[in-house]
């Protein structure tokens, strides 16, 4: 389960981040990320992995809510542009090999704290 591995970069920033803002780690409640389809992130793996990775780093009573960004791709023969809603290197209009434009991503969108 590469989850783990994702929420230990995941958390390594978000304390970096509250800790540039000196923010207490106890006073987050909601840590959000945005993930690419690619990434193929299980969300309720996720939030297990969040849960034991943050145990003992003040994190604990925050949650983590994800997003996962949608896949877009590009046809450069036929132009076509679009959402793919599902892995797929060809493109619906022509069959010739898309160009993906996204779905590596993964970085933090929001952080909600109390003062
Ligand atoms: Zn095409």
């Amino acid at each position: 389960m590469h989850e783990l591995s994702i929420c230990a970069s995941i958390v390594d920033s978000v304390l970096e981040e509250l800790k540039n803002k000196k923010i207490a780690p106890n006073k987050l409640r909601k840590c959000g990320i945005v993930a690419g389809a690619l990434r193929q992130i299980v969300p309720e793996f996720l939030k297990d992995a969040y849960k034991m990775t943050t145990n003992g780093t003040g994190l604990e009573d925050s949650e983590i809510v994800i997003e996962i960004a949608a896949l877009t791709a590009d046809c450069p023969d036929c132009g076509w542009s679009g959402e793919l809603k599902e892995l797929n290197y060809l493109c619906p209009a022509c069959d010739s090999v898309l160009k993906l434009n996204n779905g590596t991503e993964l970085y933090l969108s929001d952080l909600e704290y109390i003062t």
